[in-house]
């Protein structure tokens, strides 16, 4: 017996041939209008069908065509997500990017109107999701989660994943989980009706798609179909620079700057590679210009961060560790520069209409991941009256959001991109050139309310030679042990059979099943242990889950949450090489560039002196104030996170002590939230184990201080660094070194050559940002636990680049051997 509709389910619309639902949506007229003219729109008939007629199909279209604020509503409107009509689980929309899912969820609601409330969000710290909710939006991680409790994912009718064309771990994994979870839920549906089958949408900005759709290992019934919603794009006419920078900042500023002052109405979109450079063309272009006087609250509070990771660790850390990666700003990047040219330039700025006049004010806004919230949505208002807005992001701004207004686009050609090298573990931050289909959907994004321009700050020679056609997926480029281990709890234990749109390599794999069992995660013949499994519960990174897991002795526990916490958000600390670079230093560059920019600063004049003055002071004040933080212990930089966790903690006011301790508000908040979900977590796998969460936590006791060195080296077992001339075999050092960080530790590393296997050792060396930089070289300790090697580009002194450790502890030689006891060190 049918149960009666809801009234506000009628039969209309829909699927002609079936007898279909919908819920009727009355939009305003402003929305109204704006819909009408998206592609998607005009194809809803074709997608609805493609659809209702498969349960797997892949659309296409580009950014800005509609397809994550329009499908999501399509769907809707024809019965999705509402109670008692075929479809009623909710309909879910997988973002990679938090501002996505937060941005776009406000979106779809405003465009929603009367049934506003029935969307909703769910982040790593942040969820609106209700009763009434019929659309959700989400981290990809987030959805990982829900599948681990119910890998039929009953609650969804249908799921779309935006965004494929990314290729994150985490959408790559979700595209072959989701691939047999369809088959899962039709046999479900067959047995028990009540039971509907799963939709899933894949969604693209580009076609670069047949690792979906013909990949045979993916989806079994065949090739999904690909529904094409055709861009009605504006031309965007692409300027190619005669000349290839390499100050790409400094050559924005110019082009930014002459064509404010050349070109007609129409906001700007600068695309840089991180929120420093973001900050530096800020400024410059306010000092240049006269800004709006819009309250902009980024100036007045100190956020920086060197970690500008193009994806942030989402919601769910399957990757590797996401430590502090403070220090990869402060390195020049070595990019091949070709393609120069003498001649004259014709920069494209004189477009034969009238310019805007050159004294209207500029609306300035940064655009990047660990920008607070409410600051990024600021893009979305409208600028003030008689302003240029000038929006610099990173590739955030590329595919995700759309930014309206955007009639000029420059783009720098560069991005920031973690690089992992699987043999070696070590880890790097490369500017690098993005991927031709990277710098077509940066120019796309000029073409939104009109006919656009781009202006390349690269060659048509480099772009020609040195551009990839599109990125790497990031499963090729990240550490895997979180997925590894992941999956074989969910009873994916034959991991390399599972259906990756790309598969990661053999030696990622091995590298992460290794570590597993060095954690005792897995067994020695591949098996989840026990331990695994446990660990397997935390949303985080397995070595830090290892460290909750065996982090209650001599009450230890309240430590082991924070610092993990702490080490998991990372990037805590205002570092010295943050704070703005003293003005003698720019002067010299400034005279070196043959700017024939009237705003270019010449002289090092008065008020610079005095703002020189101010930097130093500012200098020593962080000195001082970071020093407070390891007064209890001067050589682990882990322990000196901790302490400024806890006494963050213990302050009235979160943001003014943070600014005062020059400590990054964002990351402590997170820290914050992360802190209290993870307690949450270990209360309820073990009730009565600690406390409920308290912001305050008193320093731990000397006791306690060893314990949390030991159980931070469990974790990281397998990175701990001998210091070399105390090592068994020391390797030639060429002179006794004079500095800390010219003290080589060894390590061991899996050798590229000897076909990977065999064992080698290379020197490493302590990153200067550490405590332990401070101590004589002398007072090196025999042991370091780190938290990741990186590679960088020499530093001053430096005849080849070195390979630096970032340390977390200092263990003795005593709880080394316990630890081994019970997880070998060696194989
Ligand atoms: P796609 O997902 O295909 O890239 P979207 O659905 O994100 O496209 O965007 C479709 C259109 O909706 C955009 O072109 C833009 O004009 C409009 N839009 C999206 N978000 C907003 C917003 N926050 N404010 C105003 N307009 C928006
Ligand atoms: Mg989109």
């Amino acid at each position: 017996e049918e149960e009666p509709l809801p009234r506000e389910l009628q039969v209309t619309k829909g699927d002609p041939n079936r007898k279909a639902f919908s819920v009727a949506v009355n939009r305003s007229e402003e929305i109204q209008a704006a819909r009408i003219g998206l592609p998607v729109v005009g194809e809803e008939q074709k997608i609805m069908e493609a659809i209702y007629n498969n349960s797997v199909v892949v659309i296409w279209g580009a950014t800005g065509s509609g397809k994550t604020t329009q499908l999501p509503q399509f769907l809707f409107e024809s019965g999705f997500g509402s109670p008692g009509s075929p479809n009623p689980g909710l309909i879910g929309v997988t973002q990679p990017r938090r501002v996505a899912a937060v941005s776009m969820a406000n979106r779809v609601s405003q465009e929603l109107g009367e049934h506003a409330e029935k969307v909703s969000y769910q982040i790593r710290f942040e969820s609106t999701a209700s009763k009434k909710t019929a659309i959700k939006f989400m981290t990809d991680g987030i959805l990982l989660r829900e599948i681990a409790d119910d890998f039929a994912l009953r609650k969804y009718s249908i799921i779309l994943i935006d965004e494929a064309h990314e290729r994150s771990v985490n959408t790559d994994i979700l595209i072959g989980m989701v691939s047999r979870i369809v088959g899962l839920r039709k046999s479900l549906s067959e047995e028990d009706p009540s039971i509907k089958p799963l939709k899933v949408v894949i969604m693209s900005a580009t076609l670069r798609i047949s690792d979906f759709t013909e990949n045979p290992s993916l989806f079994r019934s065949g090739p999904p179909p690909l529904v094409q919603a055709e861009g009605r794009q504006y031309p965007v006419s692409i300027h190619f620079s005669r000349r290839t920078q390499r100050d790409y900042v400094e050559d924005a500023f110019r082009k930014v700057s002459r064509g404010h002052r050349k070109l007609p109405p129409g906001g700007m979109l600068v695309f840089l590679t991180g929120q420093n450079e973001i900050r530096q063309l800020s400024k410059r272009l306010k000092g240049a210009f006269k800004p709006t006087q819009r309250e902009d609250t980024t100036q007045a509070k100190v956020q920086l961060s060197a970690n500008e990771a193009p994806l942030e660790a989402e919601d769910l850390e399957l990757g590797g560790t996401e430590m502090d990666n403070a220090g990869e700003d402060d390195y020049d990047s070595d990019l091949e520069i070709t393609g120069l040219d003498d001649a004259e330039e014709d920069e494209g700025f004189d477009l034969g209409e009238e310019a805007m006049d050159s004294s209207t004010r500029v609306h300035v806004l940064p655009l990047y991941s660990q920008l607070p919230t409410k600051e990024q949505m600021k893009v979305f208002e409208a600028p003030p009256e008689n302003s240029r807005l000038i929006i610099l992001a990173t590739n955030v701004a590329e595919t995700s959001l759309t930014i309206p207004g955007i009639k000029y686009v420059f783009d720098c050609g560069r991005s920031k991109e973690k690089q992992f090298d699987l043999y070696t573990g070590v880890q790097s931050f490369q500017i690098g050139w993005i991927s031709k289909a990277s710098a077509n959907q940066r120019a796309g994004r000029a073409g939104r309310t009109g006919p656009g321009h781009c202006y390349r700050m690269y060659s048509s020679a480099v772009y020609e030679a040195d551009f990839a056609e599109y990125t790497d997926p990031e499963i090729l480029r990240t550490p895997i042990e979180g997925v590894v281990l992941q999956m074989k709890s969910m009873g994916l234990h034959n991991v390399i059979n599972f259906p990756f749109p790309t598969p990661p390599s053999r030696q990622g794999l091995a590298k992460a099943e290794k570590l597993l069992k060095n954690l005792g995660a897995l067994s020695a013949d591949g098996q989840v242990t026990q331990i695994g499994r446990r660990l397997s519960t935390y949303p985080l990174s397995p070595r830090f889950s290892k460290m909750l897991h065996i982090g209650h002795q001599h009450g230890c526990m309240p430590y082991v949450i924070a610092l993990v916490a702490a080490l998991a958000v990372g990037d805590l600390f205002v570092l010295q090489n943050q704070l703005d670079q003293p003005k003698i230093q720019n002067k010299k560059n400034d005279s070196d560039s043959d700017s024939d920019s009237d705003t270019e600063r010449k002289v090092y004049t008065n008020a610079d002196r005095i703002e020189d003055t101010e930097r130093e002071q500012k200098s020593k004040a962080q000195a001082r104030a970071h020093r407070l933080f390891s007064k209890h212990d001067d050589t682990s930089d882990a322990l000196k996170s901790l302490s400024a966790i806890c006494a963050y903690g213990y302050a009235s006011d979160g943001d003014a002590f943070a600014d005062q301790m020059f400590l990054r508000g964002k990351a402590f908040k997170e820290a914050t939230q992360l802190r209290h979900q993870l307690t949450d977590i270990v209360r309820s796998n073990n009730p009565g184990l600690v406390p409920t969460y308290t912001p305050r936590l008193p320093e731990p006791s000397t006791k306690q201080i060893k314990a949390l060195k030991q159980i931070v080296t469990a974790g990281f077992i397998d990175q701990v660094a001998i210091r070399a001339d105390l090592a068994p075999v020391p390797p030639e050092i060429p002179r006794a070194p004079r500095r800390a960080i010219d003290v080589p530790y060894l390590t061991l590393f899996r050798s590229r050559d000897g076909k990977g296997t065999d064992l080698v050792e290379r020197a490493v060396y302590v990153h200067p940002s550490s405590l332990l930089a401070k101590l004589t070289p002398k007072e090196m300790p025999q042991y370091i636990t780190y938290s990741h090697l990186q590679q960088s580009a020499a530093l001053v002194g430096d005849q080849i680049p070195k390979i630096r450790m970032f340390p977390l502890v200092v263990p003795s030689g005593l709880q080394l051997s316990a630890i081994a006891h019970e997880t070998p060190l060696v194989e």
